[in-house]
């Protein structure tokens, strides 16, 4: 249920409907926006006659969401969430501008995740990603170099001062994420339940990936889970999904990042890699992403594709990103002047 209040409200009365309202079972979301105050009930609103509040002389209208997801619905809060990822070189803001996180899919060795951190961070890039707990199709490829592969991750953090990103796969893992800045839930995890209650838990910013074959509502469901746990810092990611089409590894909803705005106050990136499976199919996705408002994209980038431990076909060369950024830049200003027109 959400709460309109009017313009000017009286401060004092306020309080005392928020009070009110949580001595109801309910817990209360203040969403102070540019335009309007909005308070998100969370919970059993059975016992709230909709009726008595909305008689208030200092509310303006009272909704019932009927969307499964509460929190993460816009009508709970209609101004942008811009998640901040904390870093001693600046805070990076996801919802202002445009963001690049770039990286190899997975850290292969200390040489190799500097190199490639130097040469993204040179290009323009915010944040570095890197796989250290691969999720593999087979048993028996390269599954990452997992808690190795975080501390040279750091390593790479510490020389460059870009926050990192990494993707975690089981809750046991956590205590070796408290130096992560953005904690990615990979496609396969995205209806891992009980790894997202364990990540509302902590007040990471989550960069959570939507499955393979889940629908827009059920990737929302998912950042629910999260925010139902008092983490809201989440950023949403399409990824591309299973069709019958085989030209593409999948492939890549762009429709989802206007669906997901109309939906959900929270920033959606796209990631054109692992949507496309070739790195020729990068750039124009990237670009369709800066065209469409995405808030972002998340490349993988190898010195070596053409030797890399995974996903090499996909990646693109440092020099290539670095050509990347400036297109996608171009993009992303000429929609941002479109808009304005
Ligand atoms: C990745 O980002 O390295 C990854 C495995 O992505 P996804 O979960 O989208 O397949
Ligand atoms: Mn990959």
């Amino acid at each position: 249920m959400v709460v309109v209040i009017k313009n000017q409200a009286n401060e004092e009365r306020l309080v005392k409907l928020i009070d009110f309202l949580k001595t109801q079972g309910v817990s209360v979301h203040e969403s102070l926006g540019h335009f309007q105050t909005v308070l998100g009930l969370v919970g059993d609103t059975s016992r709230i006659d909709i009726d008595t509040i909305a008689g208030l002389d200092i509310v303006e209208t009272v909704k019932r969401i009927s969307e499964p997801y509460k929190s993460a619905n816009r009508k709970f809060h209609p101004d942008d969430t811009v998640v901040t990822v904390p870093s001693a070189n600046g805070d990076v803001k996801i919802g202002e501008g445009f963001a690049f996180i770039a990286g190899p899919c997975s850290i292969e060795s200390e040489e190799q995740i500097i190199s490639v951190a130097q040469s993204v961070k040179k290009a323009g890039a915010q944040l570095l990603r890197g796989g250290a707990f691969k999720p593999r199709t087979s048993p028996y490829a390269f599954q990452g170099l997992r808690s190795d592969g975080i501390k040279l991750l750091l390593e790479a953090k510490k020389a460059t001062g870009m926050p990192i990103v990494t993707e975690i796969m089981d809750a046991s893992h956590l205590d070796l994420f408290a130096d992560v800045d953005v904690i990615q839930v990979g496609a396969r995890n995205m209806q891992n339940f009980e790894l997202l209650k364990e990540l509302g838990h902590t007040r990471k910013p989550i960069l959570l990936k939507r499955g393979l074959a889940n629908t827009i509502e059920e990737l929302l469901m998912s950042a629910e889970y999260i925010m139902a746990g008092g983490n809201e810092n989440i950023i949403l990611c399409e990824r591309g999904i299973r069709t019958f089409e085989t030209k593409t590894r999948n492939t890549l909803d762009i429709s989802a990042v206007p669906v997901l705005h109309e939906l959900s106050h929270l920033p959606v990136i796209i990631d054109p890699s692992h949507a496309c499976g070739k790195s020729g199919l990068v750039l124009p996705m990237a670009m369709a992403a800066a065209a469409c408002g995405a808030e972002g994209v998340m490349i993988e980038v190898h010195n070596d594709p053409a030797n890399a431990l995974c996903d090499g076909p996909q990646s693109l060369t440092p020099e290539q990103f670095e050509s990347a950024v400036k297109k996608v830049m171009c993009v992303f200003d000429a929609a941002q002047a479109a808009l304005q027109m």
